[in-house]
This record gives structure tokens, sequence and C-alpha cells, in this order.
């Protein structure tokens, strides 16, 4: 009887509210997990409540030798080389020597990656892209991202930073983006953008039966409902969105040949007819050859990605 390897490696993710931790076994099986809320987003608190999740993890399996590393999926933007995190809208970091300050606070060596490309790694490893060398995932959320997994490994580009998808420019010189610069595809299509365009569309004048309290915009689940009951600005905007994603995708189709495309993320999980309009564009704009036997799919670890992701990340 073959015997099951008892090793683990510790998957850690950090989201606006939560830190979590998970021991994951080499099969992708979670055999502990723990949450704490972030009271505080300083790098700090977020490297204690990591910290403490970690420990009570570890606390749960009881077999600390066991333990492969620590790896940790960041909404931001990761310099491989150092560690830094260059800049993470989402927490209000900008060049944080997050990975020397959480190793110091865990007392372990941890490895560093953007968020979506963690997430991408842990699909491929045991999730919808598993067996496959190739593979995209795409998430649309409040923000725009993706993951790269080329020839079985994650690719993360001279200094870490590929996949950036919400930053392709899409109208040069256009909307200002959350991260500074002018025109990126998340500032037209992103969950928060597709709010606050409906609003500055409104003040306008433009008329549409979104109803929201003044000085703040929409969320994306009332243009979604608006849409569905018929209003104009709502279809408008949603179907924009859908074809920037869509082109976006097909070129990554095109350019990486990937087997398979993975669309999530709370935008399209939130929006069915985005979500197949969005696969509809990538099918009528993907080169015809790389198309050919492409599967697109959903994610299947929803969020347990981003620990099964980082433990992975961990094993190297
Ligand atoms: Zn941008």
């Amino acid at each position: 009887m073959p015997v099951s390897d008892p090793r683990f490696a510790i998957g850690l993710d950090l989201g606006g509210t939560n830190a979590r931790a998970a021991a994951v076994d080499a099969q992708g099986r979670i055999l502990a997990l723990h949450k704490h809320p972030l009271e505080q987003r300083s790098p700090e608190a977020a490297a204690k409540a990591l910290s403490r999740c970690a420990a009570e993890v570890l606390a749960q399996v009881r077999r600390d030798a066991d333990c492969l590393g620590v790896g940790l999926g960041l909404a931001g933007q990761i310099d491989a080389a150092t560690g830094r995190v260059l800049v993470a809208p989402n927490l209000g970091w900008r060049d944080v020597d997050f990975r020397e300050l959480l190793s110091a606070e865990l007392g372990r060596q941890v490895h560093l990656a953007n968020d979506l490309a963690v997430a991408a790694l842990g699909e491929a490893s045991v999730g919808a892209a598993r067996g496959f060398r190739d593979a995209i995932l795409v998430f649309v959320g409040s923000g725009i991202g993706s993951g790269l997994i080329c020839d079985g490994r994650l690719y993360h580009g001279a200094r870490g930073l590929s996949g950036e998808l919400g930053h392709i420019k899409v109208h040069p010189g256009g909307r200002r983006c959350g991260c500074g610069e002018l025109g990126c595809l998340e500032a037209y299509a992103g969950g928060i953008n597709l709010g606050v365009r409906a609003a500055e569309l409104m003040a306008q004048g433009r008329q549409s039966a979104l109803v929201f309290p003044a000085g703040l915009h929409p969320t994306m689940s009332m243009i979604e409902a608006a849409a569905n009951e018929g209003d104009e600005l709502s279809r408008e905007l949603r179907e924009e969105a859908a074809v920037l994603v869509g082109v976006a995708a097909a070129n990554l189709v095109t350019l990486l040949n990937p087997s398979v495309l993975i669309l999530g993320g709370g935008v399209l999980t939130g929006s069915p007819t985005m979500r197949s309009r969005v696969e509809e564009v990538v099918r009528q704009n993907a080169g015809r050859a790389a198309l050919s036997g492409l599967l697109v799919v959903e994610p299947t670890l929803g969020d347990d990605a981003g620990v099964i992701g980082g433990a992975f990340l961990a094993r190297g």
C-alpha cells in the first residue's frame, strides 16, 4: 500500500478584510485552516495577523518538522527578486519590504507572489487546469488581473510583474486608473470603475434607472440588476466591459496558446450574462488556430485558491 506523504506547505492569503492560512498537502488537500480578521491594514498589522494564522494552523497539524515552507499571494505588484511590494492599492501600500517583515515575524522564509499568479498556480496544480501545462487565469472583480502558467510553471517575468492584464492599455491617454497610469483596461472594465463611470455619465445628464446615494456610485450588482431590467446605460457599460475584457483575453490566447482559459472573479460570477459574452468575444477574436481545442472553464477552488496556490508556491 502506498504511504501518503506527510509533508505539507502553508499557504497564506491576505485579503482586504481577512488574513487566512492553511496547511496543504501535495494533493492540494487542506489539512488545517485558520482565518483572522484584519483589524488594520498596515504592513506590521498584516504580518502579525498572517503569522497568528500560520501559528494556529501549525498548532492544529502538530508536525512542524513536516512543513516544507510558506507561500503568500498578495493583491499587488511584487518584485520577485527582493520580495518588496512595489504597490498594493487595496491595502494602501507602496514600496514595502513585506517578505522581510513577514519572514521575521514567522521565523521562516516566505515566498511571495501576486494573488492571481498564486491562484493560477493553485488552479493549475489541483483545480480547473489540473493536468495541463499551459493555462491562463483571467479574473474580473473590483479590479482585473491574470495569472499565467507557461510550460507547467508559473510565469513570473523578469521582475515578477507578469500578468498585469488590468493595466494593459485599451485607450492610450484615456481615463486615469487606480495604478496612476492612463487608459488601462481596469479603468474601463473593473467592477469599481464601472460603478464610477455610471455615476459620471449620470452626472453628465445620461438617464438611468440606477439609484444610489449622493456622492457614491452604484455597485456592480446594482448595474447587473438594472441591466437585466432593461436599463440602457447599465447594458451599455456591461457590454463594453465584456468586449474589452473578451478582446484582452482573446489576445492573450493568441499570444500564449494555452490549453485552458479560466474566467473568474466576482464580477463574472455575479453576471452570467457578462461571463458568457466575454467567452463569446474570446471565441470571435482569438486566433483561429489557438482557439482549436481551447477549454474555457470556471475556477474550481473558490475562496481556497489563494491558500492552496500559496502552498504550491512554497513548494516551488
Ligand atoms: Zn492601471
